[in-house]
């Protein structure tokens, strides 16, 4: 306000010198390409309304003539002047006669406005006016400059104000939190929602210094960004931690330098620092990264984890030349732990086994879980040829054998357990990275087969019989399609000669390979869940023989067919209904029929294995132990059982004539049984003399070669015509007809 009021001061003192008692004056400014009324105090306000925001042009009265061309204009006689066509009649409405205008030029050489005198008559300027004016003019110019200027100084504080507010509203919302610190580590400012993420309270960091708040080794690394933003003058994005008043918080930091930020001392240099807490993120992160490659119950890596290390190892091995090994180790009976004591216990003692494994190997070497019970142990190197690999790598397999020594402690009990080990050397040779796992995972079962706790060395041989393996369970299921399987029967007599019952047993009628036993692919079938299907023809065979028995009116109610359980049906949750199914469609009563387990069934869980019987024998099936005396059952749940009959082993039957330790163990087993109260037969009974002293034992029942063989349906139900007529007695044995 103050310059305007100078201009009109001018104004005043101009109209007084100039020599024309009818000269006024009037000082427009320059917007744009506008004129505005500035100041004319003796010119009628009327006038000043009506030219206010005139447009300059090349006609346009004086000043916007004199605005337009950027010269002074002179108009000595309105009326008559072209510049004037448009406005001289408003002009000269208000006794406004002659107009002598000059441009108002900046020290910038802008045009500010115009400076111009009006006079009631026609008048031209003498040489004195022009001076005076150009004197006046120059006056005007710096009080106009100065109040353009002043005006631009308050906009801009306005300005200033207003995006202070939008930065403070945006510091305030933003979870982040923004730092200004100087060169030397003063928190200059702090903008932020709360003082969380602030090492200490706001008013107590304000201009201190990050050295003394901060311990030296959070505040050294800190001084680090500040020097290199400001050295590199340039964005730095970076990742640190710090223990502040929320814990301890992983922060992105973003820096740049800023200069000039305060006015008092604008040769200090200082760098605004964004602080987001990203402390979540990088937990999940890591999460994602451990499930991702870490076994969530032992933290070894997976299976993943191992491929990629398998990988880097196979690479180097290439370049290098030297030998490397893979061990593929699985715990023996692991299921029986899992299945006896839960899951959780199977659990402990995997996490306690994983922490023993990991105690012996080297730093080098990876241990991954890859499955259930099964590790890897990756050995990076084993020699630098194959024979000092294989005694290297023997050795280590003696070592992870040598943790399962110690009892696993889990609860209250304590287990011994074993586990077994294949092994596949990796050297240029052998680096494809999917026939190492398989080919060590095959020599882990050539030692399963060997019985377990014990390792072997991968042979090619071995790939071969895996093979012959998936090749033979192909042509089960070939076999079962074109109904190649069938049971063959072979009889149970009593010790005064009667038919009591016979065992069905299974037999593959192949078409090149001819009469195959089941030895050779029931365990093929158990692996690959084929059992089932086999065990449905068996038990279909059997009610069609029971049918054709009692249709001939030859067996009585106690007469039984046994059908062999394996352990994997067992345990499946399917078997009481798969039995019942088939015996109701043909008929059969489940009392007719008799589930033979293994004695070794019965040492897993016990209290699943009694409830899975008690069952089944609710239903009316009848239990047979077979294979007595080889397992190792806890012979006090014996009683508890529902067991009908005991089936001892034929190993113990071929050795019941030598006087020694096999007479007194069939001995043993007679009279455990009959202390149970249940009947034991003795199998595999292939001479007369074994018959008579198992009789004199007091055998319930034999099963054996000296009474028949395993014959086809048609076959048995034959013999079983041919002598039920006649109770089969010793002295006529030997004529048992074979029709
Ligand atoms: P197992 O249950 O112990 O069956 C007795 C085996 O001894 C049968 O062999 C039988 O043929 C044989 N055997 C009987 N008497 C004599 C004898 O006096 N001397 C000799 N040397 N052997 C005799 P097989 O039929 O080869 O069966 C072998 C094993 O296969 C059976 O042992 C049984 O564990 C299993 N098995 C047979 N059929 C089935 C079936 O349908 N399902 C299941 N899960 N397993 C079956
Ligand atoms: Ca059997
Ligand atoms: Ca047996």
């Amino acid at each position: 306000m103050f310059y305007v009021a100078l201009l009109s001061h001018l104004k005043f003192s101009i109209e007084e010198v100039i020599d024309d008692e009818s000269a006024r004056c009037s000082i427009l400014s320059l917007k744009g390409n506008q004129l505005f009324h500035c100041a004319a105090p003796n010119i009628d306000d009327k006038y000043c309304q009506l030219i206010n925001g005139l447009q300059i042009g090349p006609n346009v009265g004086s000043c916007g003539t004199a605005a337009y061309r950027k010269s002074r204009t002179i108009v000595e006689d309105i009326a008559i002047s072209p510049l004037w066509k448009d406005f001289k009649e408003l002009a000269l409405g208000f006794g406004l006669k002659a107009c002598w205008s000059t441009p108002i030029i900046s020290t910038q050489l802008e045009i500010l406005g115009t400076f111009a005198i009006y006079h009631g008559s026609p008048k031209a300027p003498s040489t004195k006016d022009l001076e005076l004016i150009d004197y006046f003019v120059h006056f005007s110019s710096i009080a106009l400059e100065k109040n353009v200027e002043s005006l631009k100084v308050k906009q801009l504080i306005v300005d200033l104000q207003q995006s202070n507010k939008k930065f403070e509203a945006f510091t305030n919302v933003l979870p982040d939190l923004t730092l200004i610190l100087s060169e030397d580590g003063e928190y200059t400012d702090i903008y932020g929602s709360s003082d969380e993420l602030l090492y200490d309270s706001l008013s107590k960091l304000i201009h201190k210094n990050i050295n003394d708040v901060l311990p030296k080794k959070d505040a050294l690394p800190m001084m680090a960004v500040i020097e290199k933003t400001l050295a590199t003058n340039d964005i730095q994005v970076f990742e640190y931690q710090l223990e502040v008043q929320k814990g301890k918080i992983t922060f992105e930091g973003r820096t740049a330098p800023i200069d000039r930020y305060q006015s008092n001392n604008p040769s200090q240099r200082h760098v605004v620092w964004i602080a987001r807490d990203i402390t979540i993120r990088k937990e999940t992160e890591k999460e994602i990264e451990k499930l991702a490659f870490f076994d969530s119950l032992t933290n070894l890596p997976n299976r993943r984890m191992l491929n990629e290390r398998l990988s880097m190892c196979v690479n180097r091995i290439k370049r290098t030349n030297k030998t490397g090994a893979l061990l593929y180790l699985d715990v023996d009976k692991f299921k029986r732990v899992n299945d006896s004591l839960g899951h959780s216990a199977g659990d402990e003692l995997l996490v306690e086994l994983s922490k023993r494994l990991s105690a012996i190997i080297r730093e080098s070497d990876t241990l991954a879980r890859v499955g259930g019970d099964e590790f890897v142990i990756l050995l990076e190197y084993v020699g630098e040829d194959n024979e000092q690999a294989n005694i290297e790598s023997a050795i280590v397999a003696q070592k992870l054998q040598s943790v399962f020594h110690e009892k696993f402690e889990i609860g209250r009990l304590a287990f011994q357990v074993s586990c077994s080990i294949g092994i596949c050397l990796i050297d240029s040779g052998n680096s494809a990275i999917d026939n190492i796992l398989k080919f060590a995972d095959t020599a882990m079962y050539r030692s399963k087969d060997k019985g377990g706790n014990s390792y072997s060395f991968y042979d090619p041989k071995l790939q071969t019989l895996l093979e012959k393996q998936v090749e033979l369970e192909t042509d089960i299921v070939r076999a079962i399609a074109c109904d190649e399987f069938c049971a063959y029967f072979q009889p149970q007599i009593s010790a005064s000669g009667e038919i009591i019952g016979a065992e069905a047993l299974i037999r593959w009628n192949h078409p090149v390979k001819g009469l195959i036993a089941p030895n050779e692919f029931i365990p093929i079938a158990e692996q690959y869940g084929l059992i089932q299907k086999l065990q449905n023809i068996v038990l279909r065979d059997i009610c069609i023989l029971i049918n054709q028995l009692s249709a001939e009116n030859i067996i009585d109610e106690l007469f039984t067919v046994s059908i062999n359980i394996s352990q994997c049906q067992f345990n499946s949750f399917t078997l009481k209904a798969e039995l019942l199914n088939t015996i109701t469609d043909f008929n059969v009563r489940p009392s007719q029929i008799k589930l033979e387990i293994t004695e070794t069934m019965l040492s897993g869980d016990i209290e699943n294995t009694i409830q899975q019987m008690e069952e089944l024998k609710e239903n009316g099936f009848i239990f047979s132990i077979d294979d007595f005396g080889t397992g190792y059952s806890c012979l006090t749940y014996l009683s508890a059982l529902p067991v009908k009959e005991l089936k001892i082993d034929k190993s113990f039957i071929d050795k019941v004539l030598d006087n020694g330790t096999g007479f007194s163990i069939v001995e043993t087993i007679i009279n455990l049984a009959k202390s149970l109260n249940i009947p034991a037969v003795a199998e595999g009974v292939e001479t007369l003399e074994q018959f008579e002293t198992l009789k004199t034992m007091h055998i319930d029942a034999i099963q054996g070669y000296l009474i028949a063989k395993p014959m086809l349906k048609n076959d048995y139900l034959a013999w079983h015509k041919h002598n039920v007529e006649e109770n089969i007695r010793e002295e006529n044995i030997e004529n048992i007809g074979h029709p």
